[in-house]
């Protein structure tokens, strides 16, 4: 029996196919050419127990139809995390809502069609935006909690990419549950969704940290390039959650019962950029000086989150790495292979 995994080539998701193959799973890997397939593979070693199969695109209803005709009964887990990243644009219903609503309903369609009997657990990588309401940020009372959802809708978009990014997760996450409600008869899978906050961490494969990194760890990223005195860019105030802590949620999530019907915020603390340029400053010595110290070097707004989030903790028994780990990893990998450390 073997683990599906959609876009299989992305930050997140290269760590759960490092873990499912590190605990014996077969893994089929969905990716969207064959230039990233033949990649994938070969970061891998040419593992056999992991086969990678190209969907070139997922709004397309039917795409997985082949990856299931191929693999079907043979897949007995799926783990959705191919979505589109927050990215600027001019038509975000063709970039962001179809890829994420369609490429969502089409595996569970391929499910129902090829696999509805032999499939026992999907997981969707949603989003910590599905449960936020931006009108509510400056609300020092309102807290990260999985029973809310977020207000946002297809209007609200108004050319903004980041509301864009917040309701394609949104609509998304809410089309799989409606999804399962409509056809309990007909599946047998059961459903949980993962809600991470901004993930940072090293890449899995250090030749990733060249260039640019991923949207989350650009954070990061735009602060080490950051100069002496400049305002910190972006300002960030935020949760965040360890990309190893995020992959381990996914196999978790299966392989826990209770985790069963569950949406599960994936967070560890909020932190702020001041933060993350104090760690910069305090652990690399080759970049104090040469980058911002922030507006309070020293102070730390870091704390452990308010809410309802320590679900994910109790149901998977997931332990969070902490903001500094998970800023040195990041920052001590860029600057390895900038050969700056
Ligand atoms: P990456 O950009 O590294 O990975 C995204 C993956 O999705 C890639 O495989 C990418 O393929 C694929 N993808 C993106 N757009 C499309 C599309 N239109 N059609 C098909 N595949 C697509 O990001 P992450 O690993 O960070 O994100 C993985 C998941 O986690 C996403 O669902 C994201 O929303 C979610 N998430 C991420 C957070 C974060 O802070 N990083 C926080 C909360 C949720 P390709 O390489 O070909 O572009």
């Amino acid at each position: 029996m073997a683990v599906l995994v959609t876009g299989a080539n992305g930050f997140i998701a290269k760590y759960i196919v490092h873990d499912l193959l590190n605990e014996g799973y077969d893994v089929i890997g969905v990716v969207r050419s064959q230039a990233k397939a033949d990649s994938l593979a070969k970061q891998f070693g040419g593992n056999p127990h992991l086969a990678v199969e190209v969907v070139h695109d997922i709004a397309v209803l039917g795409a997985f139809d082949s990856v299931f005709h191929k693999h079907g009964k043979n897949i007995d887990i799926v783990l959705h995390c191919a979505s589109p990243l927050p990215s600027e644009g001019d038509d975000y219903e063709k970039t962001h809502m179809i890829p994420a609503v369609n490429g969502t309903i089409g595996i569970l369609e391929a499910v129902k069609k090829y696999a509805a009997q032999t499939v026992k657990h999907v997981v969707i990588t949603s989003s910590v935006v599905a449960v936020m309401d931006p009108a509510k940020r400056t609300d020092s009372t309102w807290i990260l909690d999985e029973k809310n959802w977020c207000p946002l809708r297809k209007e609200d978009i108004n050319g903004d990419f980041h509301v864009a990014y917040m309701v394609s997760k949104t609509y998304a996450e809410r089309a799989a549950w409606e999804f399962l409600k409509n056809n309990r008869g007909e599946v047998k899978f059961e459903l949980t969704t993962l809600l991470p906050t901004y993930v940072f961490g090293p890449q899995l494969f250090e030749e990733d940290a060249l260039g640019s990194l991923n949207y989350s760890n650009g954070q990061v990223q735009a602060l080490i390039c950051s100069s002496p005195g400049e305002e910190l860019k972006p300002d960030m105030n935020a949760h965040f959650v360890d990309v190893r802590d995020v992959a381990k949620a996914h196999l978790l999530a299966f392989q826990k019962e209770e985790a069963a019907g569950k949406r599960l915020i994936l967070t560890s603390c909020r932190y702020t950029s001041q933060d993350v340029v104090n760690i910069l400053n305090e652990k690399f010595p080759q970049l104090k000086g040469k980058i911002s110290e922030g507006p309070n070097p020293g102070k730390y707004d870091a704390s452990s989150v308010v809410g309802e989030h320590h679900k994910a903790e109790e149901v998977l028994g997931i332990k969070y790495a902490g903001l500094e780990k998970s800023i040195y990893d990041t920052a001590a990998q860029v600057l390895k292979v900038e050969l700056r450390l």
